[in-house]
C-alpha cells in the first residue's frame, strides 16, 4: 500500500486544511471546510478530485465552505454526531470507536470533546496520521469553549494513547505563542528549548510548524504533562490532582 500524499493549504488568519490523496485508489480526502475556494484551489493545483470531506466539529472556520465543496465535488462527507450544535451537509454521523474505510485502509474515530462537545479527530494507523482539530496543537491545546478540564483532559489522554510516532496534524498555527507559554511554565525542559528555537526559526522563515510529531508533544506540550513535577513546581501545585493541573494551565494560556 504506499503512502498517503498529504498536502496541507492554509486559509483564513492562521486555520490549516489538508488534503490526503492516494495514488492507487485516486481516492482524495480534505480534513474540515473553513473555506470552500481554499480548498477547491488547492485540489486544483494537484489536479486531485475530492472522494471524502472529513469534519471535526461545527465551529464556521472547520464548516463554512462545507455545502459549497460538497455541491462543487459531490463528495462524501463524514462528521460528527450533532452533540451540540447540528451541522448541515453531513452524510455519514460516526462517533468515538467509528471505524470507516478511505483509499481501502481503516480510519479509525475517537471522540475528544472539550473544545467542542462534538469533537472528533481522525486516526489513520496504517499511515501513523492523526488529525486533531481544534483539541491537541503543536505545545498547546483547544480552549474549553463547551466542555471542562475534565473533560479535555480525558480527550488528550486518548491522543497521548496513540503511537508515539505518530505525525499530528492540527487546524491551527498557534505554535509560536504556545513555545512561549510552555517555556514560562516549563523553564527547565531542553527538548522544549531547542523545539522552541525551532519554532521561532521556521516562523521566521514563514513555513509552517505544522504537523507535528506525537512523540515531541509529549516531550513538549505542557498540556500532555500535567504530571511532570517540574511543571507542577511552577505552578505550585505538586500534590494536586491532574485535572486541577490541566484546568490551571489552560486558564493561564487563557490570559496569556
Ligand atoms: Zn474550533
Amino acid at each position: 500500500m504506499a503512502a498517503l500524499e498529504c498536502v496541507q493549504f492554509t486559509y483564513g488568519s492562521d486555520n490549516y486544511g489538508v488534503l490526503l490523496h492516494d495514488a492507487t485508489t485516486g481516492q482524495t480526502a480534505c480534513v474540515d471546510a473553513g473555506d470552500a475556494q481554499a480548498t477547491l484551489s488547492a485540489l486544483r493545483a494537484q489536479g486531485w478530485t475530492l472522494s471524502h470531506l472529513l469534519i471535526t466539529h461545527h465551529h464556521g472556520d472547520h464548516t463554512a465552505g462545507l455545502m459549497q465543496i460538497k455541491q462543487a465535488t459531490q463528495c462524501l462527507v463524514i462528521g460528527p454526531e450533532p452533540v451540540s450544535q447540528p451541522i448541515a451537509g453531513i452524510d455519514t454521523q460516526v462517533g468515538d470507536g467509528d471505524q470507516f474505510v478511505f483509499a481501502e485502509r481503516q480510519v479509525e474515530v475517537l471522540h475528544t470533546p472539550g473544545h467542542t462537545t462534538d469533537m472528533i479527530n481522525f486516526h489513520f494507523p496504517v499511515d501513523k496520521l492523526v488529525f486533531t482539530g481544534d483539541t491537541l496543537f503543536s505545545m498547546g491545546c483547544g480552549r474549553l469553549f463547551e466542555g471542562d478540564a475534565a473533560m479535555m483532559l480525558a480527550s488528550i489522554n486518548k491522543l497521548k494513547a496513540l503511537p508515539a510516532d505518530t505525525t499530528v496534524y492540527c487546524a491551527h498555527e498557534y505554535t509560536a505563542t504556545n513555545a512561549k507559554f510552555a517555556l514560562a511554565v516549563d523553564p527547565d525542559n531542553t527538548e522544549l528549548q531547542k523545539r522552541a528555537d525551532e519554532v521561532v526559526d521556521l516562523r521566521a522563515s514563514g513555513l509552517p510548524t505544522v504537523p507535528t510529531l506525537l512523540r515531541l508533544e509529549l516531550q513538549t506540550n505542557p498540556f500532555l504533562r500535567v504530571s511532570d513535577s517540574g511543571i507542577r513546581q511552577t505552578l505550585n501545585m505538586v500534590d494536586s490532582t491532574d485535572t486541577a493541573v490541566f484546568a490551571e494551565l489552560r486558564e493561564r494560556r487563557n490570559k496569556y
